[in-house]
C-alpha cells in the first residue's frame, strides 16, 4: 500500500495519473485528506466511485499511532506518537490568543548530543519520513477538532496557525524528508501555512542553513546557548564542526532569501554556565552585526541532566543588558510544564537506538 501522505501534489497528480485518473483529481483528494481530515475513501463523496474503488485497492492514509494523549490545564496539548520498534516522538500544540502553534518533531532522537537536552542524551534511532512529519499534523488538526472547546469550528477557520520544528531531533540532519514536508505545509493544496508562521530550528548546520535558503526558505532560529566557541563546543558540539564566525556568516547569507528580515537566536539559561555579565556582552558582540532577535529559554531541567536553570532574576538582568545595547530580547514563557511538553522536555521515548542507553520511558 503506498502512503498517500508522501506524495505532494505534483507527485499525487503523477501517481494518479499512472492509474488513467485526471490530474484535477490529485487536488480533490488533497482537499479530503488535508483539508476535511478524512482517510476513508469511501467518504470521499465527490469522486468518482470507480476512482474510490482504485484507491482502496492501491493506497491508504498512514498516521503514527497516538500512544498517549496529554491536555494541560493551560490548553497545551501533547501526543506521544509511535514510531514502531518502541520508540516514540512528541507532537506539541500551544493555543495563543490570535495563534495555535504546533510544535513538530523530525527525528527519532538525535544524534548532536548537546549536553543540555533530553532528546541528545537519549541518541538517534531514524529519520523521519516525510508523511511521518506531515502526519503530525493531520493527526493533530484532528484530534483539536473533537477537542470540546473546538468542536463548533468551520472546517475552513484554521486552528493550527504557526508550525515549529521544535521537538524531537535536527531537521537539518534530515533534510530531503523535513524539505518535502516543509514545502507540503505551504502548499495552498495541503495546509497552505505562510512561509513566516513555519519556523525551522537548528543547531548550526551550515551548509544545509545555505541549500534551505535556496530550496524552501522559511522562518529560520539558530539554537545559540553560548557567546563564545570554547564553551559552545563543550555545550552544542555540533560547533566544532561549524564554528561560531561560519555560523553568524551563514545567518546573514540565509536573511537575503528569508521571509523574515531577521533570525531568531534561542539562548537556553543555564546556570553559571553561560549567564553572566560578561557572557551577555560578548553575546552582544557576537550577534550585533546579523538582524536578529534573542529568545533567552528557561532551562527545562530533566533527570540527571546535571544543570540548574538560572534565577530569575539573573535571567532579568541578561535580558536587561542585551536590550540596553539595541538587542530585541524576550523570555519565553514555560507552557504544558503540568505534562512536561515544554522545551527540551519531549522525551519521547527511544529504546531501540545505536548509541547510549535507555533513559525514558513513555512518559
Ligand atoms: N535540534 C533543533 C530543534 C529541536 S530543539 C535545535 O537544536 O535547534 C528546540 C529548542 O529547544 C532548541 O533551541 C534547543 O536547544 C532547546 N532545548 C533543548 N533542551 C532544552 C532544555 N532542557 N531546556 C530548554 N530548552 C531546551
Ligand atoms: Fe539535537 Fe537540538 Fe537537542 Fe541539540 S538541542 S541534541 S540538536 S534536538
Amino acid at each position: 500500500m503506498d502512503n498517500l501522505l508522501d506524495l505532494n501534489c505534483n507527485e499525487l497528480t503523477e501517481y494518479i495519473k499512472k492509474f488513467g485518473h485526471k490530474p484535477y483529481r490529485a487536488k480533490q483528494l488533497l482537499k479530503w485528506i488535508y483539508h476535511f481530515g478524512e482517510r476513508d475513501f469511501s467518504k470521499m463523496t465527490d469522486l468518482a466511485i470507480t476512482f474510490r474503488e482504485s484507491l482502496k485497492e492501491m493506497a491508504s492514509v498512514e498516521i503514527p499511532a497516538i500512544e498517549l494523549d496529554h491536555l494541560s490545564s493551560d490548553g497545551t496539548r501533547k501526543w506521544l506518537l509511535d514510531m514502531g520498534t518502541k520508540n516514540g516522538i512528541e507532537t506539541v500544540f500551544i493555543p495563543e490568543k490570535n495563534r495555535g502553534t504546533l510544535c513538530i518533531s523530525s527525528q527519532v532522537g538525535c544524534a548532536l548530543e548537546c549536553t543540555f537536552c533530553s532528546t541528545g542524551r537519549q541518541g538517534f534511532n531514524r529519520n523521519l519520513t516525510s508523511a511521518e512529519i506531515i502526519g503530525q499534523l493531520w493527526l493533530a488538526n484532528n484530534k483539536l477538532r473533537e477537542q470540546e472547546n473546538y468542536k463548533l469550528l468551520k472546517s475552513d477557520e484554521r486552528l493550527i496557525t504557526n508550525v515549529v520544528m521544535m521537538g524531537m531531533g535536527e531537521p537539518l540532519a534530515n533534510y530531503k524528508h523535513v524539505v518535502h514536508a516543509l514545502e507540503m505545509m505551504l502548499d495552498d493544496a495541503v495546509y497552505g501555512l505562510s512561509r513566516r508562521k513555519v519556523t525551522l530550528s537548528t543547531s548550526g548546520l551550515v551548509p544545509a542553513i545555505d541549500k534551505l535558503s535556496l530550496d524552501c526558505p522559511v522562518s529560520l532560529a539558530i539554537s545559540l546557548h553560548a557567546s563564545n566557541n570554547e564553551l559552545r563546543d563543550e555545550i552544542v558540539p555540533i560547533n566544532k564542526k561549524y564554528p561560531l564566525d561560519k555560523l553568524m556568516s551563514s545567518c546573514i547569507r540565509y536573511i537575503e532569501r528569508a521571509p523574515r528580515d531577521f533570525v531568531t537566536f534561542e539562548y537556553v539559561m543555564l546556570d553559571g554556565i553561560n549567564d553572566s555579565a560578561e557572557q551577555a556582552k560578548e553575546l552582544i558582540k557576537l550577534i550585533k552585526d546579523v538582524p536578529s532577535k534573542l529568545n533567552l529559554i528557561p532551562f527545562n531541567p530533566f533527570p540527571k541532566s546535571g544543570y540548574k536553570c538560572s534565577k530569575r532574576s539573573v535571567i532579568n538582568s541578561f535580558q536587561e543588558i542585551l536590550m540596553d545595547a539595541g538587542i530585541v530580547t524576550t523570555i519565553r514563557k514555560t507552557r504544558g510544564d503540568d505534562i512536561d511538553a515544554a522545551c527540551g522536555q519531549l522525551a519521547g521515548q527511544v529504546q531501540d537506538k545505536t548509541k547510549r542507553t535507555q533513559r525514558l520511558q513513555f512518559i
